[in-house]
């Protein structure tokens, strides 16, 4: 046993000591996590517009189950941590991700065009259960190569950030395009092959990784043993896929669900962080203020895919710069298009900043995530003064709040991956990883809320009246964004003395 940890360290050892900028195993686990987002992003552009124009659901309604599969996507990702933590290791995890994944992706292309309800959210069901074990574990791959303390770590993350917004920007406009032009089943079996492609990438290079996210109990227990547990794992996800289809279906259950969810896994954290020292504890409290602020985040920016998607879809023109498009091609995309261009500029930006020791520290960058979706959302409220007689407005104008939406995503998401490996003990990085995107979870299931909160009462109302309803719940975000901004950097000394040497 010795001999294998010390062999195990050393390969370690031998990877976190990269030379450059980056680990080679960083591009790997970039293009995996790429196809992935590709897929992902695929389906979740598709979501809302399929149910409103397919299953024939009323817009109150879509927004409120396209919020409800959101959450279960982001939960599961706590489970998927938790069990990553605790038996299958990072890689299985990925593997078994990644495999219903692709199972649910073809079961939607295979939805037949009369009565889709029943394939519809079986499909969808598989790729909730199979986000969840694959999106956390990618995540915290990363964070594993490095060293405690490497101050190339936030670069990496800000790299994979834009790894993942390649495939969101891809996927987001293909499976839009290709839906319009050859029909639903088409666009989702892209989603399946690109999919299929992210896990056959992470097959052919996990060999690289050393002993990063190798089985927990490997030296443990005995091979058998190991295999037993993780066939318990393989068939509890299975057992919950008919249970999360009850779920997801019926939009009251979700409400339940989260309601309990997020009470008993804080009680579960609380419990495993009175293990460690004062100082851990102290840290780990600070990482649950930035979870904490982050569902507020994520209840703005997930507008996206709910509220804006429909708002794309009936309230804006077809042109941006001159360019003829769909509006929910620019929806779908523009977002991610920023992340690529911006990202760089943002690190270098703080690179610059830190030479002159003017750069803000991680909560307060945080707080400034908020200011600039605030910033947004009015833009997005500002669409109206530029609407016709007809409440059709400039996409032109709705661009621009993307733009500024994700300056304010760059300030907070890809650190908040980053520190959640920074702040969490090792044994504890699978479910910490799992709590930031169960704040995601909280944040969709808000995001749906509000989403619906803004529909006109009359589901066939003018379309100037769905503006004014729309525009007017984004100036009410933009207040409680910028409220949420102020506190946090009001509160920010606080929480730097909880985070200790991490800054
Ligand atoms: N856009 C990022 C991703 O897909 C963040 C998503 C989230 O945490 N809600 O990974």
């Amino acid at each position: 046993m010795e001999v294998v940890a010390t062999q195990q360290e050393l390969e370690l050892e031998a990877i976190q000591n990269f030379e450059g900028k980056y680990p080679k195993q960083l591009w790997y686990l970039f293009l995996s996590e790429m196809w992935e987002r590709f897929s992902f992003y695929g389906m979740r552009g598709m979501l809302t517009i399929f149910m409103v124009e397919k299953l024939l659901l009323n817009e109150h309604d879509a927004n409120l189950q396209y919020g409800a599969t959101q959450a279960f996507v982001y939960t599961l990702a706590f489970v998927g941590g938790l069990f990553a933590d605790k038996i299958l290791g990072f890689r299985k995890s990925i593997f078994w991700g990644g495999l219903l994944m692709i199972c649910g992706s073809f079961t939607l292309a295979c939805m037949p065009q009369t009565a889709p309800q029943n394939i519809f959210y079986l499909g969808i069901s598989l790729t909730i259960v199979g986000t969840g074990f694959f999106k956390p574990n990618i995540s915290t791959m990363v964070g594993r190569l490095y060293k405690t303390g490497d101050s190339r770590r936030e670069a990496g993350f800000g790299l994979f950030y834009s790894g993942i917004n390649i495939g969101a920007l891809l996927g987001g406009w293909a499976c839009i395009h290709v839906a319009n032009n050859y029909g639903w089943n088409a666009a989702f079996s892209l989603a399946g092959i690109a999919m299929s492609i992210g896990l056959g990438l992470f097959f052919f290079t996990k060999r690289t990784l050393g002993p990063i996210g190798l089985s927990p109990l490997i030296g443990k227990f005995a091979p058998q043993k190991i295999r037993t547990y993780d066939l318990l794992v393989y068939g509890g996800a299975l057992a919950i896929i008919p249970l999360i289809k009850i779920l997801v279906s019926n939009s009251q259950y979700t409400d339940y669900f989260m309601y309990t969810v997020g009470p008993l896994t804080l009680i579960y954290i609380i419990y495993e962080t009175l293990k460690f020292s004062k100082k851990e504890q102290q840290k780990m409290m600070a990482a649950m203020i930035f979870i904490i602020f982050s569902i507020f985040f994520w209840a703005f920016f997930e507008q996206a895919g709910g509220s804006l998607s429909l708002f794309a879809r009936y309230n804006l023109n077809h042109n941006v710069l001159g360019l003829t498009i769909d509006p929910n091609e620019v929806n779908n995309s523009s977002n991610s298009l920023f992340v690529i261009l911006f990202s760089p500029l943002i690190g270098l930006l703080w690179l610059w900043l830190s030479k002159r020791k003017l750069e803000p520290n991680t909560v307060v960058k945080f707080g400034l995530g908020f200011l600039f979706v605030s910033a947004s959302f009015y833009i997005f409220y500002y669409t109206r003064f530029f609407a016709n007689a007809e409440g059709v407005t400039s996409l032109n104008v709705f661009t621009v709040a993307y733009l500024v939406t994700t300056i304010g995503e760059l300030c907070l998401s890809p650190i908040g991956l980053s520190i959640m490996t920074t702040l969490s003990p090792k044994s504890l990085h699978g479910v910490m990883m799992g709590m930031w995107f169960l704040a995601s979870a909280y944040g969709q299931y808000a995001a749906g809320l509000l989403g619906a909160g803004m529909v006109t009462a009359n589901e066939k109302a003018p379309l100037l009246e769905k503006l004014n309803s729309y525009t007017e719940g984004y100036k009410h975000l933009a207040l409680y964004a910028l409220i949420a901004g102020i506190v946090l950097i009001a509160i920010s000394p606080l929480v730097r003395k909880l985070m200790h040497e991490v800054h």
